[in-house]
Order: structure tokens, then sequence, then C-alpha cells
């Protein structure tokens, strides 16, 4: 089983392990290699103090003949159907300030 990873909030660092609500945005462009980047988002709600706030929950990139997971590219030769793992990110804050541009309210 895939580790799974846990979201911290931001304001008071209680651990939240699941998303209240996940979504997945697509990008409207493929990328050079014409596959398909599909970033699943989560909202989370603290138990704690009632925080808010959203995260990438797993970024994925569909092609034909594999499936990249946060720039590690994963053949899918054997198996037609992508598979679903979540993986931890680095970095995100620059990839969610890009994702807002898609998101609907
Ligand atoms: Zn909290």
């Amino acid at each position: 089983m895939p580790k799974r990873r846990n979201f911290e909030c931001p304001n008071c660092g209680t651990v939240v392990s699941e998303p209240t609500k996940t979504w997945q945005l697509v990008a409207p462009i493929p990328d050079r290699k014409g596959r398909i980047t599909v970033t699943v988002m989560g909202a989370f709600e603290c138990p704690n103090c009632s925080h808010k706030w959203r995260d990438v929950v797993s970024k994925l990139k569909i092609g034909e003949t594999s499936v990249e997971v946060s720039g590690r590219e994963i053949g899918i030769e054997e198996k037609r159907e992508p598979k679903v793992i979540e993986i931890d990110l680095e970095n995100l804050d620059e990839e969610i300030a890009e994702m807002e541009e898609y998101e609907e309210e």
C-alpha cells in the first residue's frame, strides 16, 4: 500500500488524515509529451480549531503509455488503466497558485 499523506492544520498543527472533499483539476492543454495533467485537490477542515484550507492531494500526468507522478514516470504498458497513487509533494505553493486560476468557487 502506498504511504498515506497526513495533512497538518496550518493554524494549530493538528494532523488531518482525510480531506472533507476532493476534486480534480485537469489542465486544459497537454504537455510536450501529449499527457494530461490531473491535480487532485482536497478541502480540509480542522477538527480542533475549525480552520478550513485546501491542499494538493496528488498530481498525475496521464499519457497513452505512461503515468507520471510528480516527475516520476511509471510505465503502464502492462496495465492499461492508469492507477491512482497518493504521494508526497514538495514545493507546492507555486503550483497551488497556478491551479487557482482553473478553480471555480
Ligand atoms: Zn487547527
